[in-house]
């Protein structure tokens, strides 16, 4: 057998079987992790299998890469460090003077990067509401403008931007579009096959999906030139991932599906669960048809609308953070996308500069029994009410 990707298969059966391939060498259907730092030249001073050093050449890269491509059906992925470093390398491989349009709501750390990294590098950077195409076609400079990034579903409040829609207007201004894809997954949106240019993922979060591997990921519609600058700068700028974490990162994608899918149905439980309840003023979950973005995403994710909610406390903060305290399911941690579920206050975690209203919990649903998540959710709003 040959490893090679057979695109007639559908992504959960790649997942499953991480494309399927076997060890060259061995035949092991599990791949070795390569530990070695660097690759001989042969006799003639020539490198064999173009390897030289593990920056980016070793070859526990290539199946969860390969891997990753056909998941999002794009052309060629790359892995990094941190979903941070994967991020950055797209802002990074436009000039100084290069205009972006970012969603006001997004991904806090990247929008501290672009704010206080960004701007100072000489990226003008503007943010528009998220989930409006028309803030994106007001703000855009045609000619200027070189990169739209937006990020659907959004983190807290879940607003779902309508990437077909998205890609039009940066195409027609001459700009790429990015989409920050971690909360949807590749079981549920696949942006690329929307009109998005570049993918990104925390792999940190649904890919991996034990909470134990901090990791980043690029997959490209087209191997062009701008991909060439994101290859180089990865290379140079040096976030590259280890081969041990790359390693980690396959396993974790051969459960990709079965995760997702688990996780998206006790999310919808839980969401029509809590709504009108006695002590909660809103649920936000791209799922429910009071939801801003249900139409779109009904239109634009498929097999499900995510495992991330939030909820509204009815008190305000005091309230949100007592129900948080009386969790005992839920850990009161910081991150998401993973097999065990979280609560989040987002007001706390982000400070005086947050935007979100303080009465609201940031919920991550794992794989537990959804009647369980469901009865602690209960216990913790009666010991509130
Ligand atoms: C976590 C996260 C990131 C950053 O990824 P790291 O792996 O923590 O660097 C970016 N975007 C979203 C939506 C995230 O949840």
């Amino acid at each position: 057998m040959t490893n090679h990707v057979d695109k007639s298969r559908k992504p959960s059966t790649l997942a499953a079987q991480a494309l399927g391939w076997l060890d060259p060498s061995t035949n092991a259907v599990v791949p070795p992790i390569h530990t070695s730092t660097n690759y001989a030249r042969d006799e003639n001073y020539e490198k064999v299998g173009d390897r030289g050093y593990t920056r980016d050449e070793n070859p526990t890269y290539e199946q969860v890469e390969a891997l990753l491509a056909a998941l999002e059906d794009g052309s060629d992925a790359m892995v990094f460090s941190s979903g941070m470093a994967a991020a950055t390398t797209v802002m990074l491989s436009l000039a100084p003077g290069d205009h972006v349009i970012a969603p006001s709501i997004m991904y806090f750390g990247l929008r501290n990067w672009l704010v206080h990294v960004g701007r100072h590098w000489g990226l003008e950077v503007d943010f528009v509401p998220p989930g409006e195409t028309a803030a994106i076609a007001a703000a855009v400079r045609p000619g200027k403008t070189k990169l739209v990034w937006v990020e659907s579903p959004c983190n807290p409040t879940w607003d779902i931007t309508d990437i077909e829609a998205a890609a039009r207007v940066a195409h027609d201004a001459g700009a790429m579009l990015g989409v920050d894809s971690t909360a949807a997954t590749p079981v549920l949106s696949r942006p690329l096959t929307l009109g998005a240019d570049i993918v990104m993922h925390s792999g940190t979060k649904y890919l991996n999906g034990h909470g134990d591997v901090l990791a980043g990921v690029l997959v490209t519609a087209r191997d062009d030139e701008s991909w060439a600058r994101m290859k180089y700068l990865r290379f140079e700028n040096g976030g590259m991932l280890g081969a041990f974490e790359a390693w980690l990162l396959l396993r974790g994608l051969r459960t990709l599906y079965l995760r997702v899918e688990k996780s998206c149905a006790s999310t919808m439980r839980i969401a029509r669960h809590f709504t009108g309840h006695d002590g909660v003023a809103e649920v936000l979950y791209p799922g429910l048809p009071s939801h801003t973005g249900h139409a779109v995403a009904a239109r634009q994710m498929h097999d499900g609308f995510g495992g991330m909610m939030s909820i509204r406390v009815k008190g305000g903060a005091g309230a949100a953070l007592n129900v948080a305290k009386e969790l005992k399911l839920f850990a009161r941690a910081t991150s998401l996308g993973g097999v065990e579920s979280l609560v989040e206050h987002r007001a706390t975690v982000e400070g005086e500069d947050s935007p979100f209203p303080d009465d609201l919990l940031r919920l991550s649903i794992g794989i537990e029994d959804a009647d369980d998540l469901i009865a602690d959710l209960e216990q913790a709003l009666a010991a509130t009410a």
